[in-house]
């Protein structure tokens, strides 16, 4: 279903009406391995269904996965996952920092141009799954971009350009925002709408999301109950600042399950937490209505694109 505008949100099985999302977890993993997190793989089919199922029973309908090339994403998978669990799942391209790919890895993607290979996960399928990406998501380092992030960024402005897909951004433990936003949104002149800066909630500074929010970009704060964070208690006022300088139209909110243990079938908090815990904690803040605003409507108008390829 195309929306009056054009603009469609990139699911697994297809481009959606933005308002077709419904309560959207506009940030997390169904699949994920990498390097750095030995013995902790999203790697389960049944799993992730089982998280799927969880999330519905709570009340979610969406989920972003910002799972990005190369750290297992399994993208054959989500279109049989979206269909049993009835829950729309969009899929990501991307690349995360080097940290998380063996080198040869890079050196193949180097080769093979990097935006060319967002460019053909957007608009025609990852690997031969025919499942087509619906982000690009890239990342940022500590306070600062070194040479693979600005490789990374640069190959996703250009993928955008050619899209119209929105540029989802790791930002390390929340920093570096302005940092992004100079060289996408500067020097690359990608409209800060497509940008959404991801785990703003890691570093409460609230005079840095406000100038990131001024400047148009989407503010993503999700990972919540992470148990290696210890800012979860000034995220509800970091929205509340926001909602109060006028930028609730630019909040989204995320789960960011990244391991197994921190899913919700495993004992941890995982998805149906963001609505169980987070949200009431949230409307104590700000209110029902912005809580709901963020989880739904937000996310449609963050992930919405009008598709040229
Ligand atoms: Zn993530």
């Amino acid at each position: 279903m195309v929306s009056a505008g054009g603009q469609t949100v990139r699911t697994v099985l297809g481009d959606v009406a933005p308002g077709d999302l419904g309560v959207c977890d506009a940030h997390d993993h169904l699949f994920l391995t990498s390097p750095q997190l030995p013995g902790q793989e999203l790697d389960s089919v049944d799993s992730a269904a089982a998280e799927l199922a969880a999330f519905r029973a709570a009340g979610g309908r969406s989920v972003v996965q910002w799972t990005p090339h190369g750290m297992g994403r399994r993208a054959a998978e989500l279109p049989g996952l979206a269909r049993t669990s009835g829950i729309r799942i969009v899929a990501a391209t991307g690349l995360h920092q080097a940290v998380h790919y063996a080198p040869e890895a890079l050196t193949g993607l180097r080769a093979e141009g990097l935006e060319a290979v967002f460019v053909r996960e957007l608009t025609r399928g990852i690997g031969d799954s025919g499942v087509r990406a619906g982000l690009i998501k890239v990342a940022g380092g500590f306070h600062g971009l070194d040479a693979h992030a600005r490789w990374t960024m640069t190959a996703a402005a250009g993928a955008h350009r050619a899209t119209g897909a929105p540029i989802a951004v790791h930002l390390e433990l929340g920093t570096g925002a302005l940092d992004v936003l100079d060289l996408l949104c500067g020097e690359l002149e990608v409209p800060p709408g497509k940008v959404i800066l991801g785990h703003l909630n890691r570093d409460p500074d609230f005079e840095v999301h406000r100038e990131a929010a001024s400047a148009g970009a989407w503010l993503a704060f999700d990972g919540p109950s992470r148990a290696h964070h210890t800012t979860d208690w000034r995220m509800p006022d970091a929205v509340r600042a926001l909602a109060e300088a006028g930028h609730g139209d630019r909040l989204l909110l995320g789960g960011d399950t990244t391991t197994a243990a921190a899913r919700s079938v495993n004992g941890g908090p995982g998805m149906p937490h963001l609505l169980r815990r987070v949200r009431p904690r949230l409307v104590r803040a700000v209110g029902e209505e912005l809580v709901d605003r963020m989880v739904t409507a937000n996310a449609g108008r963050a992930f919405a694109v009008a598709w040229a390829g």
